[in-house]
């Protein structure tokens, strides 16, 4: 049974179908990839899984039970975290303050400072910052304390928006290298990245959606072979 598992989902705004009839699967300790050009639905798909929206048609599960009707506090509590399109940290808030907002669900719990080790470990970068405003840090790090803050929840599945969106590419490669290292802690992981050939490369499977429809799925070594995504994903010239 998959960890996460999306069937037939239509997602619309008001009366507009964006998302059409979606089905998807993420096993647990998988790092999967929702790839797609911007619109095609991603940051929506994302937002539905986490409770913002709910599908009009469809069904989610979350070890087999259904979580399509539950409210956002409800997913977080099953283990399910999100870090939204351009981080949303708290600016004015310090990064430990940030970090505290994260571990909302079990304030008080034992687990809490083993939460915070661990993303000062991963992140030493916000230990040595955890009295300055998260608004001072720099897009880089502000992207690390994202996460960090979703890792508070100490998350089952973490639902990654777009982390190297605006990165310089030595940030681009560390936020890689830290999902990894996620994972490896036993963290299952579901991308949208418009840096396909990174995410591709560091994830086991993808699936890419245009304008709102899945037109194609497979491992990742098969997607960075296939010729639509590298012409539309990979900017390659795969004509000759
Ligand atoms: P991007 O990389 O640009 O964020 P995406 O694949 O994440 O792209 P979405 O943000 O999910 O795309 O948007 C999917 C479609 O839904 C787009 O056509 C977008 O204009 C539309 N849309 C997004 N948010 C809303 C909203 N709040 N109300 C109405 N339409 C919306």
């Amino acid at each position: 049974m998959a960890l996460l598992e999306l069937e037939d989902v239509e997602i619309r705004y008001g009366s507009l179908p964006v998302v059409h009839g979606l089905s998807l699967t993420v096993d647990e300790g998988e790092i999967v990839t929702l790839l797609g050009a911007n619109g095609a639905g991603k940051t929506t798909t994302l937002k539905m899984i986490s409770g913002l929206l709910h599908p009009h048609r469809g069904s989610v599960r979350f070890e087999g039970r259904p979580i399509d009707d539950l409210l956002p506090h409800s997913i977080v509590n099953l283990g399910i975290c999100h870090v939204p399109e351009g981080r949303r940290i708290f600016p004015v808030m310090s990064v430990m303050e940030n970090l505290e907002m994260g571990a909302y669900r079990h304030p008080k719990r034992h687990g809490q400072t083993a939460a915070l080790d661990e993303v000062f470990e991963l992140f030493p970068v916000l230990a040595e910052r955890r009295s300055q405003l998260g608004g001072d840090l720099s897009g880089g790090e502000q992207q690390m304390l994202a996460i960090g803050r979703a890792l508070m929840g100490e998350p089952r599945v973490l639902l990654l928006d777009e982390p190297s969106m605006g990165l310089a590419p030595l940030y681009v490669q560390r936020i890689f290298e830290i999902i990894d290292e996620i994972r490896r802690r036993g963290v299952t992981i579901l991308l949208v990245e418009q840096n396909a050939a990174m995410a591709l490369e560091h994830s086991d499977r993808g699936y890419v959606l245009e304008t709102g429809n899945l037109v194609l799925s497979g491992s990742a070594s098969e997607l960075l072979d296939n010729d639509r995504v590298r012409m539309a994903y990979l900017g390659e010239d795969v004509t000759e």
